[in-house]
């Protein structure tokens, strides 16, 4: 089964997802993304401030995903490249996200390789081409 996301709810989330806003928490001061209705590191806070996030991290984790083992949504682009690395990425201001990472090094990907945040066009479901984010090497 693909992780199955309804047009409203991915529209829901466009904003803080195209430009990448966390948001503070206001009886912590850590950084959540994405949104949160209460803060997932105290499990108190549920007033925010937007933070504009730099999109710069680096690589806390990565795996390869071979074709076979694709979500469906993602089948097309497993069809073209035969498999593709995906990390996660330690943000500079604290955050963990999942993002498929693009021009990987020749020589593969390690643990702490900085990256940064690109603006890409994730896959298309029900007609509409959903956008998001994903890494490249920063070095
Ligand atoms: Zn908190």
């Amino acid at each position: 089964m693909g992780a199955h996301i309804s047009i409203p709810m991915y529209q829901r989330a466009v904003p803080q997802r195209y430009r990448l806003i966390g948001q503070r928490c206001r009886s912590c001061g850590k950084v959540n993304f994405p949104s949160k209705a209460v803060c997932k590191y105290c499990s108190q806070g549920t007033t925010f401030e937007n933070v504009q996030l730099s999109g710069r991290g680096t690589i806390y984790s990565y795996t390869i995903i071979a074709g076979g083992g694709a979500p469906p949504e993602f089948a097309a682009e497993a069809h073209c490249k035969g498999s593709y690395p995906v990390a996660i990425v330690q943000l500079e201001e604290g955050p963990r996200v999942i993002a498929q990472v693009v021009n990987p090094p020749e020589e593969g990907l390690t643990i702490g390789m900085p990256v940064k945040a690109v603006f890409r066009k994730i896959y298309e479901e029900e007609g509409v081409t959903r956008y998001g984010f994903k890494f490249i090497p920063a070095i």
